[in-house]
């Protein structure tokens, strides 16, 4: 059992500077009850947090860290970019050469421009589509989650699903007004609000979400959001922040055979940087500033060292042939063990694809947020608990997904799965 002394006094410290004590709401664990722990370093598939206990971590970073923490590749880039300088506010040719490489690997995208967050990326991709269209509304679903730009926090996923009402406080209602909400998998919902409204410019989705826990595209429905898009004029917009490079390099486009009209990416481009990027035709993409009118900047946008450390991890991504295949092999062997591990105990489904995973402590299956929400919270606190002070780092919330990293070896597997089939819940 961990105990956490100094992760608990560096928390009351951080109440008294920080708002909360965090500087993202969902690390704060409000979701589950306790406190969170403070990180002092991490290695490859571990974090060690300040009261020196090691954990096996399946956030990833919420993400980037794909290979793990730290790798060797990755590092040697960003330190030698470091001595030929952080930001230049200027181009530089590491900005072209990750463009070409993510665009030669990436169907349907002929042109990338890079931001510094995913909130920056889904942000600007709206501007663009209601740039190009003409039009204001946009259409989100329900649990969704795009970052924390107004348009956005209604009835979005993630942390402000676990903060629920207050989550649209301070954003105008004019706004929320052009924000029109569908139901995830629920295709008729989209055809009706196409039907109530013609100005709107934009479908955009997580096409696999994370935000409300990992939930699957059901048999049709990107297709028939492709095909609502054309009929009535939308663009669609498959926000890859999460899914981009993970679901194989090309991500649900590829995977799913399904073009957008833009995408956007976060996490993994950036390697644990701040960086996001939304890419598209050149048809779409010319209307961006200084080409066309829609406007959009970043000092630090496409900074050298967080391209330096994209590019490498995009080199290894695309040049070790068998990354997606272990990722998918040990999610699954994850996945079955689970299913074991918590055979008879409480409900549950496990939802899981590519690298991605998570556990609804609820019987029946889970295909939107409405579902995702019916999940027993208690069962999901007790379960974080557990495997926390057993050293096993799992979000701290049910409406996230666990990010397998390749660094997670069988043993650490074998290990996460031993400690879930001792989890005692109360009935
Ligand atoms: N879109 C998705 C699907 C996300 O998961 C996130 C963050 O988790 C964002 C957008 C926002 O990205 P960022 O936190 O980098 O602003």
């Amino acid at each position: 059992m961990y105990s956490y002394q100094r992760s608990s006094a560096l928390f009351r410290k951080a109440k008294e500077f920080i708002p909360g004590g965090v500087n993202s709401p969902v690390r704060a664990f409000n979701a589950v009850g306790g406190e969170p722990i403070f990180i002092k370093k991490a290695q490859g598939a571990y974090l060690y947090d300040q009261d020196d206990q090691i954990y096996i971590d399946y956030i990833s970073s919420w993400g980037p860290m794909i290979l793990g923490h730290n790798p060797p590749e990755v590092v040697a880039c960003i330190k030698k970019q470091l001595d030929c300088g952080v930001s230049f506010g200027a181009p530089t040719e590491l900005e072209v050469a990750i463009a070409e490489k993510i665009i030669s690997r990436v169907p349907y995208i002929e042109q990338i421009r890079m931001v510094n967050s995913g909130t920056e990326a889904c942000m600007a991709a709206v501007r663009l589509a209601r740039g190009v269209t003409r039009r204001q509304k946009i259409i989100k679903f329900e649990g969704c989650y795009h970052g924390h730009a107004d348009a956005f926090l209604i009835k979005a996923g993630s942390g402000s699903a676990t903060f629920g009402a207050t989550s649209s406080l301070g954003v105008s209602p004019s706004v929320a007004r052009d924000t029109l909400i569908a139901g995830f998998n629920d295709l008729a919902s989209v055809r009706s609000i196409f039907e109530a409204h013609k100005d709107v410019a934009a479908v955009i989705l997580e096409p696999i979400t994370g935000n409300m826990g990992c939930i699957l595209p059901e048999a049709g429905f990107l297709e028939g959001l492709r095909n609502l898009c054309d009929r009535y004029g939308a663009l669609l917009i498959f926000d890859e922040v999460m899914t981009g490079f993970r679901m194989g390099f090309g991500g649900v486009q590829e995977m799913y055979k399904i073009r957008a009209d833009i995408a956007v990416y976060g996490k993994i481009i950036g390697a644990g940087m701040p960086v996001g990027a939304f890419a598209g035709s050149r048809e779409i993409m010319r209307h961006l500033s200084p080409e066309g009118g829609v406007y959009q900047a970043g000092t630090l946008s496409g900074n050298p060292l967080a391209m330096s450390a994209g590019m490498a991890l995009l080199d290894t991504l695309a040049s070790d042939r068998e990354i997606y295949v272990r990722l998918d092999r040990k999610t699954k062997a994850l996945a079955q063990g689970l299913r074991q591990a918590l055979k008879g105990k409480v409900p549950f489904q496990i939802e899981n694809i590519g690298s991605m995973l998570t556990v609804f402590f609820t019987s029946n299956k889970v295909k939107n947020f409405e579902d995702a929400r019916k999940a027993d919270n208690t069962h999901f606190k007790t379960f974080f608990h557990h495997m926390l002070c057993h050293g096993i780092y799992l979000p701290p919330s049910s409406f996230e997904t666990w990010f397998i990293s390749d660094a997670i070896s069988s043993s650490d597997i074998e290990k996460t799965l031993e400690v879930a089939s001792r989890c005692v819940f109360e009935r």
